[in-house]
């Protein structure tokens, strides 16, 4: 099997497969890496340093992973003249499990983001983003330790599809007499037009997966975050499909918020799910006022694009932010923040976004011993004050270390 003309996967390797509905995970699994552009290479080093370490640390040379390079972005486009080669998307595909760094979106020449063509291309429905607190780290509010949320973003439809009209052009103006026609529906003939759709299909396999998880890793609820009171048809059908999914699919270990009141009394038992939902604007004082209420949250594309980076900058910021987009099993890990031009090979940017995205990855493929271990590591390294310079001046007393210098004082500390 050969990628981009005649390059082969690590021959030590071999692939994860999918059997019976289950991921298998051979010993040495080939794992695709974007290394990404910008900062990308810099936190990629660090993030493979610190995971090849506490691979060997956990299973003791009985588990490796195997690294094999593919290519997007600029490194893509100055080898084979494109931004995102086929076989790129191909090696995702066929290894089901991969990492990568940020990668520019080409500004002009009709270019599509590469994140977003990555989704739709791959059919990565889900974005996950775990939000809690690693102690020590600087953050604005006075209790960063009781956030502990995962949330649940669906990354295919809403007003995120792309479906828009520039406001002038013919295409709305099409559009506009056709709802004039058929509807009877006014709009101003100056309006930019776009389309909001949320389907029954996309919003159910989006919280089934929310739930999921959540009885997977033994989290009390499951919010669904929603604007249904003003969109009634979108953001209230999301809701709606919700609860049917929980009442559906898991009716025997999820309960809505007034069931448990019924039945409970108190706090439900462990293994039993609450499902509750709440409106996007109610959500964001909860996240601020009762975070220790909330877990797992199911959103729609725009909602939690919006609360994904407002509870991230409450626990300390983007660059400790870690996130997977996932389909039902191909998952490609990443950095959630972007190439950081400015700060581009001068081994200074804080790793930890993509270091942490590598945790969840080792979750993902079983290897929580190795992941655990990155987990405890990092928060060692932090509290003793070994931190980039994004959390040193913000932390007296801190001791400046670069990029490299602090995957180095993790790798020492597992
Ligand atoms: P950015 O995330 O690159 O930078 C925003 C700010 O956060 C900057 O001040 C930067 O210095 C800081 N920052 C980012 N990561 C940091 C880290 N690890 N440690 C410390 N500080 C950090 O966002 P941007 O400037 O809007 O975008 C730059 C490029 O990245 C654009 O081409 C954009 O399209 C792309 N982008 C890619 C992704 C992705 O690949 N997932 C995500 C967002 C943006």
């Amino acid at each position: 099997m050969s990628f981009f003309g005649n390059e082969t996967p690590p021959a030590a390797g071999e692939a994860i497969t999918i059997r019976e509905g289950k991921l298998r995970v051979p010993d040495r699994p080939i794992v695709p890496f974007i290394e990404g552009d910008g900062v990308g290479p810099e936190i990629w080093q660090a993030t493979r340093r610190v995971l090849d370490a506490a691979v060997q640390k956990a299973y003791a040379g009985q588990r490796q992973i195997q690294w094999f390079e593919v290519y997007a972005g600029e490194k893509a486009q100055r080898r084979f003249g494109q931004w995102l080669p086929e076989d790129t998307l191909r090696a995702l595909r066929e290894f089901v499990v991969s990492i990568k760094g940020p990668l520019t979106t080409p500004v002009g020449g009709g270019i599509r983001s590469l994140n977003v063509t990555l989704r739709q291309e791959l059919d990565l429905y889900a974005c996950i983003r775990p939000v809690r607190w690693v102690p020590g780290v600087p953050s604005p509010v006075r209790h960063p330790e009781n956030v502990d949320m995962v949330i649940f973003r669906e990354n295919t439809e809403d007003v995120y599809a792309g479906l828009e009209w520039p406001a002038g052009s013919p295409e709305a103006a099409r559009l506009r007499e056709f709802l004039q026609d058929r509807l009877g529906i006014r709009l101003r003939p100056d309006a930019g037009l776009g389309l909001k759709p949320v389907s029954e299909f996309g919003s159910k396999r989006l919280v089934r997966k929310a739930i999921q998880y959540a009885l997977q890793h033994g989290r009390r609820s499951v919010t669904l975050v929603h604007k249904g009171n003003i969109m009634k048809y979108t953001e209230g059908a999301f809701r709606e499909w919700g609860y049917q999914v929980a009442r559906e699919e898991f009716g025997d270990v999820t309960v809505s918020e007034a069931e448990a009141a019924e039945r409970f009394g108190g706090p439900v038992p462990p293994g039993i799910v609450v499902i509750k939902d709440r409106i996007a604007d109610n959500m964001f004082q909860q996240a601020l006022l009762r975070p220790e209420e909330y877990d797992v949250l199911a959103t729609p594309n725009l909602n939690g694009d919006y609360l994904s980076d407002a509870l991230a900058a409450q626990v300390g910021g983007l660059g400790m932010a870690p996130g997977a987009n996932v389909s039902d099993y191909v998952a490609v890990f990443e950095a959630t923040h972007g190439t950081a031009p400015r700060h581009a090979g001068q081994n200074r940017i804080n790793p930890g976004s993509l270091i942490l995205s590598g945790v969840m990855m080792l979750d993902y493929l079983g290897w929580s011993e190795a992941a655990r271990q990155v987990e405890k590591a990092l928060q060692a390294v932090i509290q003793q004050g070994t931190v980039t310079y994004d959390l040193a001046r913000d932390m007296p007393g801190a001791q400046e270390t670069s990029t490299s210098g602090f995957a180095e004082a993790i790798v020492a500390a597992l």
